[in-house]
Order: C-alpha cells, then structure tokens, then sequence
C-alpha cells in the first residue's frame, strides 16, 4: 500500500528576524531582569487612589511576600493560587510571588459566581485565595483536598481570613528579601493557569509554563528592533482585566520586561479613562474592540463627549485585540486620536496567546493596512489550513490558522484529550479562527469557524455584518448569529441591534442599509432591538446567549 505524506506546509513567518530569547529563567526573573536600572522609576500607579510602587518597591514586596507564602502557608513549587481580584498592586504582587515561590496563579473573574469560582478551585486544586470583600463570599469554605481553603483579603480585616499586608507582609522581614529558588525548578512548570473566555463554551483551564510566557513576552519587547517598541519612559494604561490573559501578558509583563509604568483602573470606564490619561500621560493604550468603539462613537447622539474634554495627546500607541475590529471603526477611532498609531493583535489563550501583532508599533515601523491583525510573531511559524483536508494553504486562501513555536500552551488542565485535538503531532496549535494572510505577511482574521453562518452553501461572517452595523450613527452596537431554518436554507443572519441614545431606527431601516452595503446572500433577515450586546469582559461577544434568546423567542 502507498504511505500516505504529508506535504510540507507552507509557513509564514515574521518580517522582523528571529532573536536569541532568554526562556529558561523562572518567569519573574525574566519580568524584573531589568530592575538595576529602573529601580527607582515608578511601576505601579494605582488608578483610583494615585498611589505609587516603584520597582524597586515591586520587588521587595514581592519578595517578602513569596517568604511568607513558603513559611507561613507551606506554599511550595506545584502548587496552585487563586487571584480573583480585580486590577490592583496586590494582584501583580501576588503574581509574582507566587511565581518566586515556585506556584502557579489560577487567575478568575471576581464577578463569577459561586459555582463558578468553586468548579475553578477544584480544577486547579488551588488551596490559597488572594481575594477583596467584593468576592470573598463567593468562596467555598474548603479546598479540593477537604482541608480549610486559605483566604487572603487585599482590603479588610475578616475572622478566619489573612490580611494581605497586616498579616502577610508584616510577619516577614528584610531577611525575606534574600529568597532563594527552587533547586528543582524546571522552565516547563506551570506558572500560569488563566482560563479562556468561554465565548464558545465553559471556559477552558489553560497551563502556561516559565517559558511559554517569557518567549512571548520577548515576541513582543525584546530584540533591537521590538515588535512593540516599549521603553521604561512609557505609561502604559491597564483598564483591562488582569486575570485575562491579554491584559496579564501584554500589559502586566511586557510593561514589567520593559520598565515601563503601568496605571491600573479597577474596571473601565469611559469618563474615568480619559482623565487618567491626561492626567499621568498616557502614551501606550491596550484596548478591545468595545472600548475602542466607545471612545470612536463618544459625543454621538445626545450624550456628553466625555473624550473630547480632555487631553489625550500623550498617547503614541493604540492596540485593540481578543475581538474582531474593521476598518471604519479603526478609522473613526483614528480621527478622534490624530496622532496616535492604532494597531491590531490577534491572540488566544491556548497560544500564549500572542499569535500576531502589528509591526506599526515596532521600533522602525512598518506600513500597515487598517482591518489588518498584524503579522505573525518573531521566532514563531503560522500556516493555514484549509479545515476538511487540512491542506496547507498559500496567500489570500482563508482557512483555519495554526501557530507553532515556544510561546504556546503546555496543554489544558486536566484534558489531555482536548489537548491532542488541539495541538496536532506536529506541535501545531489549531486555533478554530478563519482567516487569510495576505501579499505583505498581514492576517485578517475573518470569523470563528463555529461561527460561521452558513446561507444556501454560502458562507457569512457575522464579525463583518457586526462590523458594518456599528458604524451606522443610530447603532450604538450590533451582533449577528445564524438561525437555523429548513434544511435546503440553512442559517439566516439575524441581527441584535442596541440603539444609540435618541434614536429610533427601525427594523426596515436597518435592512435597507445593510443590503446596500453587501452581496445579496449576507443580508440581514430578521432585527431585534436590546438594551445592551453581552459581552465577556474581554469584550467579546458572547453570540451562545444570543443563541438562548433566539430559541426563546422560537418557542413563544
Ligand atoms: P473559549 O475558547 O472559551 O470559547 P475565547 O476563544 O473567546 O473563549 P480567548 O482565548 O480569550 O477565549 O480568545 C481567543 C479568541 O479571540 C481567538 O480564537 C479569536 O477568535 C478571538 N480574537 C482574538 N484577537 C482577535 C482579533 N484581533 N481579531 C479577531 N478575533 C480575535
Ligand atoms: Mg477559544
């Protein structure tokens, strides 16, 4: 019988070249390696309080802390901590400590439920909690193992809780400072256990070792001409949430490896954005695709324009990732922003997750196209397959993407199989995303492949309907699903529209000016008017409870 080969695949690569990258240092090693020279620079700066750590300040406290997690709470290398704590000094404290104490950091949502942050701690078998009272009625009273769960709160005193500083940091001393590592230590130990955003189904546990994490970071900062030129002279903002991965690498790490400041918001706000930008100068802004709409559509309507009132000419760098963003948004963005670069990265959990970033942040830039998802990054091979043969496809062939390279996930927690379904025996990781590479390396990421609406054998991306609703002046945000109808018809693309304030476009409207817009199988067939699109808090688009509600309004 004939053996069947595999072609080789056709691999692209980034435009910058590959470099020499550090990625068998213990992860906070790697964040703090610059700490010499910008000690006494300021790191963290708390948003709602204007309260400063330096670096050198980070690092002591983390120190301190790592001691009292090894003497006082027997934390050792393998075991596991939860942060469900929204943005603030102690979560980057914690992290680190954790991470000198040789654990890894299972970070969650402090607005998940109860069962929720139960079935997170019994998956990670965390046993120690970081937590604030917002969250900390949330926790089950003991750990996998039926001994008590060890709480730790940020910002009160609780019977039968440690506090953070009272309790923690203040039964260590300056001897603590002098830490020593595990002998053991092995690059490939879990460090990170984020959790994907569960858009598609529950959220998946995702195992990030010392060195996916700091390969990825030097994709990102690291060489002579960095992917994304970040300097110790920059203020980078965090109004994203740090137990996303997004905002925990790009912003958390990459800002630390670079030395640059980090301004931390307990959640985002529009009003409360823009006076921290003006007021600490801002120059480098991490953002998602709803943010980046409401800043773009600010003073539409009849609502004040809470961005135009103030200063925002300190920021140099504009990047939006996690969620699908076109072109006319960039554009409108850009018009209230003249002198910033905005620029896109694709990323995903399981990857890192920076699979591309935009080379217009580099140090010497390069010319980028709005829409585009920048390029793939440095020291790391990107193809696409087209997903029934999974043939390697050329340029402009859209089909499923796969990243291969250091940075990537060890695999999910406690699912070798999922695992296997996802990294293949070549080290290729299967993204689920559709998307094309184009004639100068950039990727344009068209739609989830499950999100896909398939019309009479015709393919329809929702993230292009939504894309084209959202720069209508009377949509303030719009999503799209399939409904399933006869056999023979397949979907049909339903649109959710929330309106902008004052208006009161109606269904026919909104119909009419999308079948001008597109070829006649993409129009939008049915309209429903809500308040709000739910999203997950990493700005997505959460189409499974659209989904329920279309099912409802079936039955009714
Ligand atoms: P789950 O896997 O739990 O269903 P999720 O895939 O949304 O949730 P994340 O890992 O947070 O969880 O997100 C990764 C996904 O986000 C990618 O697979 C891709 O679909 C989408 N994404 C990220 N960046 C971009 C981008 N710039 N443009 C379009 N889509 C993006
Ligand atoms: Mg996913």
């Amino acid at each position: 019988a004939e053996v069947a080969t595999t072609p080789e695949p056709i691999i692209f690569r980034s435009k910058l070249p590959d470099i020499a990258i550090t990625n068998t240092l213990p992860l906070h090693r790697y964040c703090f390696e610059r700490l010499d020279s910008v000690s006494s620079r300021p790191c963290l700066i708390d948003g709602p309080t204007a309260a400063v750590l330096t670096y050198a300040e980070v690092d002591a406290l983390s120190r301190r802390l790592a001691a009292a997690l090894r003497r006082v709470l027997r934390v050792r290398r393998g075991a596991v901590v939860m942060n469900l704590l929204r943005n603030s000094a102690e979560f980057v404290l914690s992290f680190f400590a954790a991470s000198r104490a040789g654990a890894a950091v299972t970070t969650a949502n402090p607005a998940s439920t109860p069962h929720e942050v139960a079935a997170q701690l019994a998956a990670s078998r965390a046993t120690v909690v970081f937590t604030e009272s917002l969250a900390a009625h949330k926790l089950p009273p003991h750990a996998h193992d039926g001994s008590p769960l060890t709480v730790i709160l940020i910002d009160d005193r609780r019977d039968g809780c440690l506090h953070f500083w009272d309790d923690l940091l203040s039964s260590a001393g300056d001897e603590d400072e002098d830490i020593e590592e595990d002998p053991e230590f092995d690059p490939d130990d879990v460090v990170a256990l984020p959790y994907s955003s569960g858009t598609t189904g529950l959220p998946k546990g995702v195992m990030l070792t010392h060195r996916s994490l700091s390969t990825s970071v030097a994709q990102q900062v690291d060489g002579d001409n960095p992917n994304i030129a970040l300097t110790e002279h920059d203020v980078i903002l965090c109004a994203l949430p740090l137990f996303h991965i997004y905002s925990l690498n790009t912003i958390m790490m990459c800002a630390l490896r670079a030395g640059a400041a980090i301004v931390l918001m307990r959640r985002f706000d529009l009003a409360d954005m823009a006076e921290l930008v003006e007021k600490h100068r801002i120059t480098v802004a991490p953002l998602v695709p709803p943010i980046v709409v409401a800043v773009a559509k600010s003073g539409a309507g009849d609502g004040e324009d809470v961005v135009a009132k103030r200063d925002l000419s300190s920021v140099r760098m504009v990047l939006s990732g996690a969620a699908p963003m076109g072109k006319d948004i960039e554009d409108a963005f850009m018009a209230k922003l003249p002198d910033a670069v905005l620029g896109q990265g694709y990323g995903m959990t399981e990857a890192g997750p920076v699979l591309s970033m935009s080379l217009a942040f580099a140090k010497e830039p390069f010319k980028v196209k709005s829409g585009a998802c920048g390029t793939v990054v440095r020291n790391g091979e990107l193809k696409v397959v087209d997903p029934g043969t999974g043939k390697s496809l050329g340029r402009n062939q859209n089909g499923e993407i796969c990243i291969r390279g250091q940075q990537i996930m060890k695999g999910y927690l406690n699912d070798p199989e999922a695992t296997r379904n996802t990294i293949d025996a070549d080290r290729w990781l299967h993204t689920g995303d559709i998307g094309f590479v184009d004639d100068d390396d950039e990727i344009f990421i068209v739609d989830r492949l499950k999100e896909i609406i398939k019309y009479r054998g015709f393919q329809v991306a929702p993230a292009e309907l939504e894309a084209l609703l959202i720069t209508h002046p009377s949509i303030a945000d719009a999503a799209v699903v399939g409904e399933q109808i006869e056999p023979e018809i397949g979907e049909i693309p339903v649109a959710f529209v929330a309106r902008s304030q004052g208006s009161d476009i109606s269904e026919d409207d909104i119909k009419q000016f999308v079948s001008k817009e597109v070829i006649y199988y993409k129009k939008i067939r049915k309209v429903f008017f809500v308040d709000t699109i739910p999203k997950a808090p990493s700005g997505k688009i959460l189409r499974k409870e659209l989904r329920k509600q279309l099912q409802q309004q079936q039955q009714d």
